[in-house]
């Protein structure tokens, strides 16, 4: 269903340009009233977004509220500190401006739009929509088109409850995609792989518009000795499989000390057994793969390697068992890509300088993951690594912590959000010099001759 007329795209953002003209956005306890509708809004249709989210990913209730629904806790968070974010923030000056005061005042950007993955496909549209509200703007969101479910009720969610002048959605693929990015935004925030982020950041150029980009990419998880095996596995476990590996910030492939690697697939085996039996097709607990296209993807990955763990796949049901392989080859296609779904390749180490310059030899990953105990390793691997985020000694909880900003690094993306950082994200810091008029010193102004040694002092 496409809720916009790709052909009323011009219209629509006419409308929301002159509705941002009123001013009215301006205003935070509008904003506040917004986030609060929006917060409203998802509570009265929870059910429905359950059943899209069955429907597109096969995704357990229990996933859909802690990865989905959850985005109410930004919202709670934005409405908190919104007052506090958006006051003028004073600027400390110099001592030779001593007869100036220095101010940064947070504005809205304008009209917003907002493209969002198939993944979390409710959570990744509103989520950034909850900064774009919260600093004053107008949007338009794109959902994914592969989620279609969930787009129609991200579409019928908003056009309910808010004015298509304010928020709006276009539902399509990449025609209606192509048809936004024709036009100028004040900011585009997409979420998606890294090839299609350079599509839209090279479209974005052409308006001189402004990007976020939220990509993915191969995040890896280094295991040490130091650990307490079980919740090691536990927590590896859950991060890889849960929405069936469709996560950007999963563990992509594991680096794992020699000496632990045995007790590792052991531990691994037995936590899969117990998160989903024996025979995981079984499992109302385990998601599906989004579409024949990338079912017939992961199962290439399965030709020719190692399978120690499942293997096992569905094609009617776009079923891939929770897998791990073993003795996996950097040149293997698995390792070339982004998994992006619920295949774990293991790959050991004996010093962790290996595993170190293997990570530093690929692009910058989306996030990292560390497991062990041992503050120095910690450290080194922090001072040695570049990626979007770390977490240790655990897998994915990084992405729920509000005061903590989401975001890439190189090829992981352009910017970041959450919390105050999704404020900032979609407001402009407008510098603001005032100064009095009780003094007006001339060291400044023409005709310079003899004042040479004087700035020279004022700048030494
Ligand atoms: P995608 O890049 O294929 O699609 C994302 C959006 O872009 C969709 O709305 C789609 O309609 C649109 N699109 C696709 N092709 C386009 C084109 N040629 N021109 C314009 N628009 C186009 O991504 P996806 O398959 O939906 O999601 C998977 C990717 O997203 C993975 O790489 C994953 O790591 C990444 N991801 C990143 C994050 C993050 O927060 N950093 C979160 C979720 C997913």
């Amino acid at each position: 269903m496409i809720t916009t007329e790709l052909s009323n795209v011009g219209e629509i953002i006419q409308n929301q340009r002159e509705f941002f003209q009123t001013g009215k956005t301006k205003d935070v306890t509008f904003r506040i009233e917004q986030l609060k509708t929006l917060k409203q809004a998802i509570i009265e249709h929870e059910q429905a977004i359950v059943e899209a989210l069955q429907a597109d990913l096969h995704k357990p209730q229990v996933e859909t509220y802690i990865t989905e629904i959850s985005v109410i806790k930004e919202i709670d968070y934005a409405i908190k500190h919104l007052q506090n974010w958006s006051k003028p923030k004073k600027a400390a000056v110099s001592w030779d401006f001593f007869s100036y005061s220095a101010k940064i005042y947070p504005e809205p950007l304008g009209v917003v739009l907002i493209i969002g993955p198939w993944n979390y496909p409710f959570q990744l549209i509103i989520s950034p929509l909850i900064g774009a509200i919260a600093a004053g703007n107008c949007a338009i969101l794109k959902p994914s088109e592969i989620a279609s479910h969930t787009s129609d009720i991200v579409a019928k969610i908003i056009a309910k409850h808010f004015d298509p002048a304010y928020i709006a959605v276009v539902e399509g693929g990449v025609e209606a995609s192509q048809k936004l990015l024709a036009e100028k935004f004040d900011h585009i925030f997409f979420t998606g792989g890294t090839a299609v982020g350079k599509i839209i950041m090279a479209a974005a150029a052409k308006h001189l518009t402004p990007v976020t980009l939220e990509l993915g990419g191969k995040s890896p998880c280094i295991v040490d000795t130091d650990i307490n095996l079980e919740h090691t596995v536990r927590r590896i476990t859950w991060g890889k499989f849960i929405n069936a590996g469709q996560t950007c910030i999963a563990p992509d492939y594991l680096l794992v000390n020699k000496k632990i690697k045995k007790d590792l697939i052991d531990g691994l085996a037995k936590s899969l057994k117990e998160f989903y039996g024996d025979n995981p097709i079984n499992s109302p607990d385990y998601a599906r793969i989004i579409s024949q296209k990338h079912f017939d993807r992961l199962v290439n990955f399965l030709k020719d390697v190692e399978v120690i763990i499942g293997g096992e796949n569905q094609p009617s049901e776009r079923y891939i068992a929770p897998t791990v392989i073993d003795h996996v080859s950097l040149e293997d296609p698995v390792m070339e890509e982004e998994i992006f779904g619920p295949i774990l390749p293991i790959i050991e180490y004996t010093d962790i300088a290996e595993a170190i310059a293997l990570i530093n030899s690929r692009p910058k990953p989306l996030a990292l993951y560390l497991f062990s105990q041992d503050k120095n390793l910690q450290k080194r691997v922090l001072q040695e690594t570049s990626s979007g985020g770390v977490c240790i000694n655990d897998t994915v909880m990084q992405v729920g912590v509000s005061s903590l900003p989401f975001g890439g690094v190189g090829d992981s993306g352009i910017g970041n959000y959450h919390g105050k950082a999704s404020f900032d994200t979609f407001s402009h810091k407008k510098s603001v010099l005032q100064n009095s008029f009780w003094l007006d010193l001339k060291w400044r102004y023409a005709p310079y001759q003899g004042k040479l040694p004087l700035i020279k002092k004022l700048l030494g």
